[in-house]
């Protein structure tokens, strides 16, 4: 099928031309498949989807990747030269919104009546440059005029206050690997203006609502125009998701007394929280008695909990949403009266005594289902953070360790292993992805283990090409890899990572040459406004600098930070990866999803057992993956003490001491910014509240194992097999069949 077309558009000039015909013969062939459909419907909300490139996927989703990329091989092209072309859309943070990614792709994949709910954000996230070893942030335009978008005329009206605006409804068809297709809306406004802000940075008037509504994902927070925006913006995500969800319920048929047999809302994090008083706002209006329209919500609604870090679990002064949507505030008011008529319990307020409204909270009492990302996680949910409500609530409560999509992470990003791994067990594993537990009849056949080892080099030589070409950097493909890719936080500890950066050249400059030379590949974007976070990038980068310039270390030892780290670069370090750093702080890391994505493609981990490590550890077993560090029991004990000392560690381990004082060496000076690696020291030594010095020991001993153990090259490939082989459970297609299962019972 489709011969004539691919060939003509493999024969086309240029790639641009390819490139676009691709699109758009990608386009209609997905609207010819046609929609999954259903009585009822599940609306994820979320304010992120980091959805990458979507060629690719598309096409392998469809069917025809390989018959495109032979049709285009035999003219000399190379498909990833074509969709160098597509911008990636830059709609997420990090795991967040990637993982609402993998889950619009197995919700389709499995036949499930689904579709995303987002805002169309023109400029995204920032982009990352590197100036003079520091972070710069500027703005990422990525709509083109031709792209996977497609203008829709739905619209609804949008009132804040005396504002309104006309919403207009845009859609990304969104098809499932071998199966139908949903779509992912997001809403906009024709008013935005990408020219409101500045060349070369992200700086733009945030009283201009008209105009700013949709130009950023996570505008600048550090004011209180700031705050005030991420409130516009939640309200226009949810009043339109709110409004389309009754449009679509009542073509259907609904007579809104039964609207949850029609919809059900998975809120993705409490950023699309106020869609529960948005959806009895809209029932009441249409006639509906309040008490009802609460009860018809709360069936419908359910909550998905991703982190514990009080900080990130969002709670406005009520004044807030009394200036952005007055007319919720009745509704919020009540849900609260509500709460407190029930129980006398403040931690359990909506609006507590300081006149905060807790959005977890509205979550919590009036929806179905709280879950939390990884079973650790859930348990701590279950047993501190939410415990109160697990105690009146504890049927709401479940959980579903995230997943990944494996057409992207395997099939996609690294054929060479999926085309082998086909050879071996048969290709069965691609819609059950269970059935690579098959390879462990080959844990120890040599020729199995050696093949993994050249996959391995393959992909870690790819790697070093596509560095080269992007940004200038050589590396040396028979170093090892050691990854730590993800967003920027002290409680991912890169900044333990750096120190392990100082002790190794520190102990190289003493005499002791390792076997073999080492990698640190580093990619992760800071917050803005968060400086801690970009004085450890600038830490890394003068590491780099330094270590780069040093003749007696160089030869053993590089780190590199990847500039603007996003799924298009995920794709390419993740299979070249040998060490896949997970060493956040035990209980902070909610789940983590890179960890799956490197254990499915041969990385063994390094980490705490935290988040999903957890389940890693407990299916690969103690040989298969390297945990050092204190427990989440351990450390939970720290905080409810207050007894964690970092001061204490730096005055009596004269070790330690000598690598968190290189901070401010005359060597960083050199390259550094003085107050920045001052003001980093400053915060280890005095605050350190994740504890990254309380970890250091153990975490550098175990690395020295980990890296000692590469030596045997056979058995390092056990490994990465046995990695592979069990990391099925990790598909999301198993995490959705289990929401869908739980949850939302489509
Ligand atoms: C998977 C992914 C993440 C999540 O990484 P964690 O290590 O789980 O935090 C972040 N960013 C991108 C681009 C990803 O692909």
């Amino acid at each position: 099928m489709y011969e004539t077309e691919i060939e003509n558009i493999a024969s086309k000039g240029s790639n641009e031309e390819i490139y676009y015909s691709l699109l758009e013969f990608t386009k209609n062939m997905m609207q010819q498949k046609g929609r999954i459909e259903g009585k009822k419907k599940l609306y994820y909300i979320s304010a992120e989807f980091l959805i990458g490139k979507l060629l690719s996927n598309n096409l392998i989703n469809l069917g025809i990747y390989e018959q495109v990329a032979d049709a285009l091989k035999a003219h000399g092209k190379n498909i990833s030269d074509i969709e160098e072309i597509e911008n990636e859309p830059s709609l997420g943070n990090g795991g967040l919104g990637r993982l609402a990614a993998c889950f619009l792709d197995s919700i389709a994949t499995l036949g499930l009546n689904g579709d995303g709910i987002g805002i169309n954000y023109h400029l995204g996230l920032f982009k990352q440059e590197f100036e003079k070893n520091l972070q710069k942030e500027v703005k990422n335009p990525w709509i083109t005029d031709r792209s996977w978008l497609r203008r829709t005329d739905v619209g609804y009206e949008i009132i804040f206050g005396e504002l309104r605006l006309k919403s207009v409804m845009y859609e990304i068809d969104v098809t499932g690997y071998d199966n139908k297709c949903n779509t992912l809306k997001l809403f906009d406004i024709d008013t935005t203006d990408e020219n409101i802000v500045q060349e070369g940075s992200i700086w733009f008037d945030k009283n201009d609502i008209r105009k700013n509504l949709t130009l950023f994902l996570y505008p600048d927070d550090s004011d209180y125009q700031g705050q005030l925006l991420r409130i516009y913006q939640q309200y226009f995500m949810v009043s339109n998701a709110a409004q389309l969800i009754i449009d679509e319920a009542l073509a259907k048929g609904s007579s809104l007394h039964d609207l949850y047999d029609y919809a059900v809302v998975q809120i993705n994090d409490t950023h699309p929280t106020m869609v529960i008083p948005e959806l009895i706002r809209l029932l009441v209006k249409r006639g509906i008695d309040m008490n009802e329209a609460i009860d018809i919500v709360s069936k419908m609604c359910a909550y998905t909990n991703h982190t514990i870090l009080s900080e990130a679990l969002e709670k406005w002064p009520i004044w807030y949403l009394e200036k952005v949507v007055p007319q919720l505030i009745p509704i919020i008011k009540m849900l609260d009266v509500k709460v407190k008529e029930r129980y006398n319990n403040p931690k359990l307020a909506i609006i507590d005594n300081e006149n905060r409204v807790h959005m977890a909270h509205i979550d919590i009492h009036y929806g179905c289902s709280v879950n939390g990302v990884a079973a650790l996680h859930t348990d701590i949910l279950k047993a501190s953070e939410l415990k109160d409500f697990y105690d009146i609530y504890p049927h709401k409560f479940n959980n579903k360790t995230n997943g990944i999509t494996f057409r992207r992470w395997l099939l996609y990003c690294n054929h060479e292993l999926s085309d082998f791994i086909t050879s071996k067990i048969g290709d069965g594993y691609k819609k059950d992805a269970t059935q690579l537990e098959k390879l462990m009849q080959f844990a120890s056949d040599s020729d199995t283990l050696n093949a993994l080892l050249d996959i391995k080099d393959k992909k870690k030589k790819e790697f070093k090409d596509y560095i080269f070409a992007k940004e200038g950097i050589t590396l040396d493909e028979n170093s090892i890899f050691d990854v730590q890719v993800k967003r920027l936080h002290e409680y991912k500890r890169q900044q333990m990572n750096a120190l392990y950066i100082i002790y190794k050249y520190l102990d190289i400059k003493a005499g002791n040459k390792p076997k073999r030379p080492i990698t640190m590949i580093f990619g992760a974007k800071a917050a803005p406004a968060y400086t801690i976070a970009k004085d450890i990038i600038h830490l890394i980068l003068c590491l780099s600098e330094v270590i780069k310039n040093d003749a007696d270390v160089n030869p053993y030892l590089k780190v590199v930070m990847l500039e603007n780290y996003n799924v298009s670069y995920a794709e390419k370090v993740i299979p070249a990866t040998d060490i896949s750093e997970q060493i956040s702080l035990a209980s902070k890391e909610a789940s983590g999803t890179s960890n799956m994505k490197f254990m499915l493609n041969g990385a063994v981990t390094l980490g705490t057992d935290d988040g999903a490590n957890v389940e890693i550890h407990e299916f690969v077993g103690d040989d298969n993956i390297y945990i050092f560090g204190e427990s989440s029991n351990q450390v939970i004990e720290h905080y409810a003490k207050s007894d964690y000392s970092p001061e204490k560690i730096y005055d009596e381990d004269k070790d330690i001491a000598k690598l968190v004082d290189f901070i401010i060496s005359k060597e960083l000076f050199a390259v550094g910014n003085k107050k920045s690696l001052i003001r980093l020291y400053m915060e280890i030594v005095t605050k350190d509240w994740f504890m990254a010095l309380l970890d250091l020991k153990d975490y550098i001993r175990v690395k020295e194992i980990t890296l000692a153990d590469y030596e045997d090259r056979q058995k390092w490939a056990g490994k990465m097999l046995v990695n592979i082989a069990k990391a099925g459970f990790f598909s999301s297609d198993r995490t959705i069949a289990q929401y869908n299962e739980d949850i939302w019972k489509l």
